[in-house]
């Protein structure tokens, strides 16, 4: 029983990893863009890309369904790449388009991040797309940054030292440890959603934003809260002086032309 358990799940995982494959060669794979907010002005200030897969019938996959392949079969190295070309490309059309700096961030799983020429090959996409390095955010987790290998650190170093902002993605939820905050060279703090979600009814969970916040504004970071879904969790951030928010109270993420309407008609509303 278990056997046949196991087989019929490797076997399904085998299939997801070909299905992969031919996505990434007939190019399926596509990126959704969510708006980041100033809190205090409701202007969008940038935008982070989520990765999609649209099956030849049409319906799109959640990344949460096939990631965990694309690193276990070694293929988010490639599709990683396509993500951060396409996403600094979209970033510099969008940011000449609208005449002002729109930061885009972009999620780096450990084992892209983990290839040898990861600085070499980020340099080469700024240079080649023309994105201004501190425009982009390189979304890391705490998991990767915890794996305190000389090679990793040095990679951070050099990463600042190109003008990449670095960002902790779902910052909370890992195995925290706040000595890295002091000895990494972190930019950003992204308060996860478990977190935002139940700031106005669970004292613990106000407490722990609060906090977050109050630790990021003394140690020189900027944060963006995850997952805003209300009015009254908007309220509680801008109380606390959060400066940036994401979450489908503004906007779901969207495929790019409808991600540019979003901007120009945001754009008109405030001139
Ligand atoms: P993440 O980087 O933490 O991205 C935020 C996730 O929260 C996104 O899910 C987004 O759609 C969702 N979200 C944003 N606002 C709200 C809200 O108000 N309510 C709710 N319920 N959800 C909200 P998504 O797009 O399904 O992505 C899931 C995860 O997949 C991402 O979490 C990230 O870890 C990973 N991922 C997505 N794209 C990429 C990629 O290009 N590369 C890598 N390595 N990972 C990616
Ligand atoms: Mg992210
Ligand atoms: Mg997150």
């Amino acid at each position: 029983f278990f056997t046949d358990d196991l087989n019929t799940r490797m076997h399904a995982r085998l299939t997801l990893e070909t299905n992969l494959h031919h996505a990434l060669d007939n190019n399926e794979f596509m990126l959704y863009y969510q708006p980041q907010v100033e809190v205090s002005t409701g202007q969008i200030s940038g935008m982070e890309a989520l990765l999609r897969w649209q099956r030849s019938d049409g319906s799109i996959i959640q990344p949460l369904e096939f990631i965990p392949a694309l690193e276990d079969s070694g293929l988010i190295v490639s599709v990683g790449e396509w993500v951060l070309e396409t996403a600094c490309r979209e970033a510099r059309i969008l940011s000449d388009k609208f005449g002002r700096p729109l930061t885009m961030s972009v999620n780096i799983s450990a084992r892209q991040f983990n290839r040898s020429d990861i600085v070499e090959h980020i340099a080469f996409i700024l240079k080649e797309t023309g994105l201004p390095p501190g425009s982009l955010r390189l979304e890391l987790t705490e998991s990767l940054l915890m794996v305190d290998s000389e090679a990793t650190i040095e990679k951070l170093h050099k990463l600042k030292e190109l003008g990449v902002y670095l960002s902790i993605d779902d910052f909370g939820t890992g195995y925290s440890s706040l000595s890295y905050l002091k000895r990494l060279p972190i930019n950003e703090l992204k308060i996860d959603r478990a977190f935002v979600m139940n700031v106005s009814l669970n004292r613990n969970d106000a407490v722990i934003v609060n906090t977050i916040i109050t630790m990021a504004k003394c140690l020189d970071l900027h944060v963006v809260a995850e997952g805003v879904e209300t009015e009254d969790q908007r309220k509680f951030l801008a109380s606390r002086q959060c400066p940036t928010f994401q979450g489908y109270l503004f906007s779901k993420p969207l495929p790019i032309d409808q991600f540019t309407t979003l901007l120009t008609k945001k754009t008109e509303e405030s001139q």
